[in-house]
């Protein structure tokens, strides 16, 4: 649930400039990198961070110091030692004993501060990744048409937000913390093998082809099981939304057993499909352990040969040995990493899916507004969903004058909706123009010109907070007069007045300890203290009782005066009140006039009007 407290907006605005940066173009195709679609978003990324990456292989060289350095003084005081045991002790040997010591020691003692520098560096640089990535991912969101929002799950969106980015942030620290440092320190250590002795450094270049073989023969089953598993995640999510959207119409039908079910195949494929992973997984781990550490062995065995026929010091044998338990264990750690680096490109993958999504709203460098009459004109307006071939509106045309108040009738799928819609400026006009104050809403900035609007919807959506909070949701500006008002106007005073908490009670998710009626006195009064030119009004088609019908139906009147306003309507009393009707059918504004001059018609509206009458007369008789 959310908050949303007077002026949080605004704070949280200036920090997110300060501390928050900018990957608002890691959404936006047209910056794309590379030709492959994913390989861009990481590409950019990387290119983003470029330096600190870069400072933090350059610290790592020193932190790596004593890993290299200790193993090479073990050998020369085993060595000198060796001799010393032999030959007696010389203070030749006492002084190179004493030096290696202290060369051992102090190189172990510049590992705090490397360590905590190089951390300080990396920390800052992927924290600040993730970070930005979160709000441009925020920002995407909010930048989507209304119509992608419709479409997408918001299961699928939330798992986005939460599970993949904490895969991407493990996968970036493998990839930077990881990957990236052992591959500088196994070519540190191939180096000293190399310039030391050339025949077991062979074995170490062994060592590089056998865990690749190793990574080749995986690939594909440890690819395929990774992203098996994200897709189930995934799905499972979604459904568990879907599972709690469900629950009041589930629980009342008493199907608990069937969303059961469903969930319960969901979480067994989850199951299936991570078990299969983890096997895939283990056998791969266990074959890299096999590998590394027969080639160790084989290794040790070659030295132990060398030392016989007198062509190696003992030190050099342990040297070697313990070279090569580090090789293969940064070779095994950089193969290991490979499932983290799959499933983070399957992160990647996923994130990456927003960054193709095209349905924003293009407000750059449009029209601005600032501020709106409300006179509304429909020129020849047609509308078409895509992926339809129906008109769904068709050759609408009518001019609404700032101040009037107009009635959207007729049946169900007839078009209101999508008219209104046009209105808001969520769809634009297949062919024709829509206008407000002359201006086409396909010339400007839409964001900002909603500011001037308001918008009741049919259903009230409420966030948990105070009732205060919900009436006054991105509006800070407003006095205590004004907020009096509106409360007064929506007819809200009405029932706050029970509530020991008054306007500061708290609404319960989504509103569920309101009533219907309560509801929509709130939505009411959220869209008036905007001081809206242009209200848009969906009237609940829910039948409310009577009281409730009336103290809304107050609402409503009280909210209509003073500026342009289209009420979707289904109550009697607004359709009456209303300065002009449009009487929608099949896409068509077949009748247009006041209450009575279409009653007079005897027309379609009046046809409609009477079947009303008739039905509603008879559920009344029915009911006794
Ligand atoms: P009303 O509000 O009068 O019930 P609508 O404007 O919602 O009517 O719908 C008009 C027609 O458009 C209906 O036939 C409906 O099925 C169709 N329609 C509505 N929304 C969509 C959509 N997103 N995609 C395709 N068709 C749609």
């Amino acid at each position: 649930s959310m908050s949303k407290g007077e002026g949080m907006q605004s704070t949280v605005k200036e920090k997110s400039k300060e501390i928050i940066p900018d990957y608002d173009g890691l959404f936006n195709e047209e910056k794309k990198i590379g030709n492959k679609k994913n390989k861009g978003f990481l590409a950019k990324i990387i290119l983003m961070n470029i330096k600190p990456l870069a400072l933090s292989i350059f610290i790592y060289l020193f932190q790596v110091l004593p890993v290299v350095l200790v193993p090479l003084c073990t050998a020369d005081i085993i060595d000198t030692v060796t001799i010393a045991i032999e030959q007696g002790i010389t203070n030749a040997q006492i002084i190179r004993l004493v030096l290696a010591i202290s060369v051992a020691l102090v190189s172990i003692l510049t590992n705090v501060p490397t360590t905590v520098l190089r951390w300080r560096v990396a920390s800052k640089m992927l924290r600040r990744t993730s970070a930005g990535i979160r709000l441009a991912m925020v920002k995407k969101l909010q930048s989507l048409s209304i119509t992608y929002h419709k479409d997408m799950q918001t299961g699928r969106v939330q798992s986005k937000f939460l599970k993949d980015m904490e895969t991407f942030d493990m996968f970036m620290s493998t990839l930077t913390n990881g990957l990236t440092l052992n591959i500088v320190s196994l070519l540190m250590f191939t180096a000293i093998a190399l310039y030391r002795n050339i025949y077991v450094s062979l074995f170490f270049v062994v060592i590089i082809p056998m865990n690749v073989f190793l990574r080749t023969a995986f690939y594909k089953k440890i690819r395929l099981a990774h992203h098996d598993y994200r897709v189930n995640t995934e799905n499972m999510s979604a459904k568990m939304t879907g599972m709690i959207e469900m629950i009041p119409v589930t629980k009342s039908h008493g199907l608990e057993n069937v969303e059961i079910s469903t969930l319960g195949s969901s979480i067994s494929r989850v199951e299936k499909s991570g078990r299969a992973m983890d096997k895939t997984n283990a056998s791969f781990g266990a074959w890299a352990f096999v590998v590394n550490n027969g080639l160790s062995v084989v290794c040790l065995a070659f030295c132990a040969y060398m030392a016989v026929i007198d062509k190696m010091s003992i030190g050099e044998v342990i040297l070697f040995q313990s070279m090569f338990t580090q090789i293969s264990g940064i070779v095994s750690a950089i193969v290991n990493s490979l499932p983290q680096i799959y499933s983070g490109r399957e992160a990647v993958c996923s994130l990456a899916e927003l960054m193709h999504v095209n349905e924003v709203e293009v407000s750059l460098g449009k029209q601005t507004i600032p501020r709106v009459k409300g006179q509304v004109e429909f020129e020849n307006v047609c509308y078409k969903y895509p992926n339809t071939d129906k008109l769904v509106v068709k050759n609408l045309n009518f001019s609404v004058n700032e101040g009037e108040c107009i009635a959207i009738v007729g049946p169900s799928g007839s078009g209101k909706s999508t008219l209104i819609n046009m209105i808001i400026g969520f769809l634009l006009p297949t062919s024709g123009e829509v206008k407000i104050d002359g201006r086409e809403t396909t010339s400007f900035n839409l964001s900002e010109y909603r500011h001037h609007i308001s918008v009741v919807p049919q259903n009230s959506i409420l966030f948990s907070g105070t009732i205060k909070e919900n009436i006054t949701y991105g509006v800070s500006d407003y006095t205590k007069e004004q907020l009096e008002e509106v409360l007064e106007m929506a007819n809200i005073n009405e029932f706050i007045k029970d509530l020991p908490e008054g306007i500061n009670t708290i609404v319960g998710e989504h509103g569920d300890k309101l009533s219907g009626g309560q509801r929509q006195r709130i939505s009411i009064a959220r869209a008036l203290i905007r001081k809206p030119h242009i209200l848009i009004l969906d009237e609940a088609t829910s039948a409310l009782d009577n009281l409730s019908e009336y103290h809304v139906q107050k609402a409503i009147s009280s909210a209509v005066k003073n500026r342009t306003t289209f009420i979707v309507a289904h109550r009697l009393s607004t359709i009456r009140d209303a300065d002009r009707i449009i009487f929608m059918d099949e896409g068509e504004c077949v009748e247009m006039g006041t209450y009575d001059e279409l009653m007079a018609k005897k027309g379609k509206f009046f046809e409609l009007k009477t079947l009303n009458d008739m039905t509603s007369k008879k559920v009344e008789q029915e009911l006794g």
